[in-house]
């Protein structure tokens, strides 16, 4: 309730925005102008947002808004992408913020979903293989502050080299210090740019910016303040100067040629094991899911006058869907309320006066079929109808609402494979999981293309025969079938999975698309209940983070694997999108912002050096380069995660458990823009981020294999 009443201010037509794109762009490419941003009032999208202020940001997280991925600092101002309605965006708008990037609408998903289905059946039809995606000078004073240049790091992508800098000023309080980088590349070209102030959780973090294009390899760098504060000179370093090990001739790849539903995906996995017997078993995880299931529900009344919600106990394909439910006139004088049940008609006859006028209200109607009705129906009275007589109304339909026709409608059983030659425990373990997050589409895809080249080259390819020789490979697919599907057939921005805990008016089906518990945050270590930032109690929060610790059967089953698994040493938990590679401490307490314990010196070098020779294995497909700045800890480089599982992992399990975010930015040479690409890009993209991430996975499997033989 909470997030819908803060965006009530609505416009009431469609809206239309001109997107003002001034930028820190390379002085030689030109602005080109932008297609006007415009979205109905009721359209949701997921939208960058220039934001007005920080206060502005603040506001956003407190009333639970759907955010994307951190906010981003560009021209001093705040970008974020936000999941939001036409009618949000408006009343955002109003309040100083400008649409940059319509990322995704809500009918993008499912339409590259069935783009990507078709391309595959007309690929199989012609016999072929899916295709690979193609990849300041100033004069001041005396100085009153010191720079300290914490990052200076170059890459080139795609024939473009970028250039990245992160600096500190000893002026941490004073929100006014300009600092500006300057750079001299090998050839002898100069430039500048601004950087900006990062704060989180009201404390000064550092000053950065976007990768700034440059036109070759820069050599040499100095940070300026507008205290008069001047940097050492420091020479940039090359990003993430580490490369995989050549793909030798012959290498299997590219096993992806659609999207997969959580239906597909049972399959890919039943196929797997029968294709690879003796190298794959598959595990049923221990708690199955509530299913792609909803109670069926209807108002009685209406919503805009008077209405009682009246909602089924058991599920709606428990032979709840077309139940009737209705509230009649006596027709006679001084007639109690009652309440029967019978040939699926749940009828209310309200009490009368003297005069034979009905006088129950909504709050009696509800009462009186909670109290008689307890065990098949549950009444709420709708937002805004407490008090008011109940009008005769109905008969209404009960109904889960649910869309999808070829999902089965009972409990999932959540699949692991597990890989190896050695499936014993006698060898070191790698979990990789992904779609906790239903909408995530293109992470099952990573892991799915990262199981199947392990197991295709396992006859052809010495080294990879190696790899499963040495190490116990589990993967998890799919996290969240149950949200899945919603994703794929209800709702595509669908995050969550499909447990409502809501109570009372929360339960109104109009909230149907902000129920669901967030699962990467209902695990146990610095979680929303021990007192961690970034994470809800209210349930229709994005970051909801559920009943209780593990309440949910999906974030049980993650740990429960793990638990019985204690060779597993290594952890990825594939996300979606904006292009991170994070490690712990996931969360801090908003007081202070005490993180959780960090890393000891030993494991930092171990998190940040196997990062960067993974960052290189992405890098190797198609030139995408994970930023430095979005590479480290999630609470530094993301934003604090309460409860999320890679914390659980390490601080309980003692392993090393890292997260993706697939979906790197692409730059826009036209613009000057690097340009988010969204939870459900065309399918080129997806498929592009398969392959990268995939060789990412590959490496984690190299990385364990170092692990275990320096460790004898
Ligand atoms: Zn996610």
């Amino acid at each position: 309730m909470i997030v819908r009443r803060r965006w009530t201010a609505a416009a009431t037509t469609a809206i239309l925005i001109s997107a003002a794109l001034s930028h820190p762009g390379p002085a030689t490419a030109a602005p080109t102008a932008p297609a006007p941003i415009s979205l109905t009032t009721t359209e949701t999208a997921l939208v960058r947002v220039q934001l007005r202020d920080q206060a502005q940001l603040d506001r956003l997280v407190a009333s639970g808004a759907d955010l994307a991925n951190r906010p981003k600092a560009r021209d001093g101002r705040i970008l974020a992408d936000l999941v939001l309605t036409g009618a949000q965006l408006a009343d955002l708008t109003a309040q100083g913020a400008t649409a940059v990037q319509i990322v995704q609408r809500a009918g993008d998903g499912s339409r590259h979903f069935a783009e990507s289905v078709r391309a595959a059946q007309a690929r199989t039809a012609a016999g072929l293989r899916a295709p690979s995606a193609t990849a300041g000078e100033r004069t001041t004073a005396a100085a009153v502050d010191t720079l300290q240049v914490q990052q200076a790091y170059w890459w080139t992508t795609a024939g473009q080299t970028f250039l990245q800098a992160q600096v500190a000023t000893t002026a941490t309080d004073d929100p006014d210090v300009e600092i500006t980088v300057s750079w001299r590349t090998a050839d002898g070209a100069t430039g500048t740019f601004p950087l900006y102030r990062f704060e989180d959780s009201g404390e000064y973090q550092y000053h950065y910016n976007l990768p700034q294009p440059v036109p070759n390899r820069p050599v040499q760098l100095t940070a300026t303040s507008s205290l008069g504060g001047v940097s050492r000179v420091v020479t940039p370093a090359l990003w993430p100067n580490a490369t995989p090990p050549p793909l030798p001739a012959g290498y299997q790849k590219d096993f992806i040629d659609a999207y997969l539903t959580p239906v597909d995906i049972q399959a890919r996995i039943k196929r797997l094991a029968r294709q690879y017997r003796d190298l794959v078993d598959v595990i049923d995880l221990p708690n199955k899911t509530q299913g792609y299931r909803r109670t069926a529900a209807a108002y009685l009344g209406d919503p805009a006058v008077a209405a009682v919600v009246v909602e089924s106990v058991r599920f709606g394909d428990q032979n709840m869907n077309g139940v009737q439910v209705r509230t009649v006139d006596p027709g006679r004088r001084n007639r109690p309320l009652t309440v029967g049940y019978r040939d699926r008609v749940l009828t209310v006859s309200l009490a009368t006066d003297t005069a034979g006028k009905t006088v129950s209200t909504t709050d009696e109607v509800a009462a009186a079929i909670n109290a008689r009705q307890p065990n098949r129906f549950r009444a709420t009275v709708e937002d805004g109808s407490a008090g008011l007589p109940m009008p005769v109304a109905g008969p209404a339909r009960l109904d889960d609402g649910l869309q999808g026709t070829e999902v089965p409608a009972k409990p999932s059983t959540v699949q692991a494979l597990r890989l190896g030659v050695h499936r014993d425990g006698s060898r070191v373990g790698v979990l990789a999981y992904s779609q906790e997050h239903a909408r995530e589409w293109a992470t099952p895809l990573v892991t799915l293309e990262f199981a199947e080249r392990m197991l295709a080259n396992y006859r052809t390819d010495p080294a990879t025969r190696e790899l499963l020789e040495q190490v116990d490979i589990f993967v998890i697919p799919t996290v969240n079938p149950d949200g899945a599907n919603y994703s794929f057939n209800d709702y595509n921005f669908q995050r969550k999975n499909l447990v409502n805990h809501c109570t009372g008016s929360a339960r109104d089906p109009k909230n149907r698309n902000s129920w669901g518990v967030d699962l990467n945050r209902n695990y146990t270590v610095g979680s929303y209940f021990d007192g961690y930032v970034g994470a809800s109690a209210n349930c229709l929060s994005g970051n909801y983070a559920g009943t209780a610790e593990l309440s949910e059967a999906e974030s049980s089953n993650v740990i429960a694997l793990a638990r019985a698994h204690s060779n597993i040493k290594f952890a990825m938990n594939v996300h979606s999108y904006g292009g991170y590679f994070m490690w712990p401490p996931g969360a801090y307490r908003a007081d202070g912002r005490i993180t959780l314990p960090r890393p000891s010196i030993d494991e930092s070098t171990l998190f940040l050096n196997s990062a960067r020779r993974i960052v290189g294995a992405i890098a190797q497909e198609r030139g995408t380069v994970t930023w430095p700045s979005q590479t480290g800890p999630v609470a530094d480089v993301l934003y604090s995660a309460a409860g999320n599982s890679a914390d659980q992992l390490y601080y309980e399990l003692g392993i090393f458990a890292w997260d993706f975010e697939v979906g790197n930015d692409r730059w826009n040479p036209t613009t000057g823009e690097w340009e988010g690409v969204g939870f459900q890009p065309p399918f080129d993209e997806a498929h592009g981020e398969s392959q990268e991430y995939a060789g990412g996975l590959v490496e984690l499997v190299r990385v364990a294999r170092d692990y275990a033989a320096a460790q004898g």
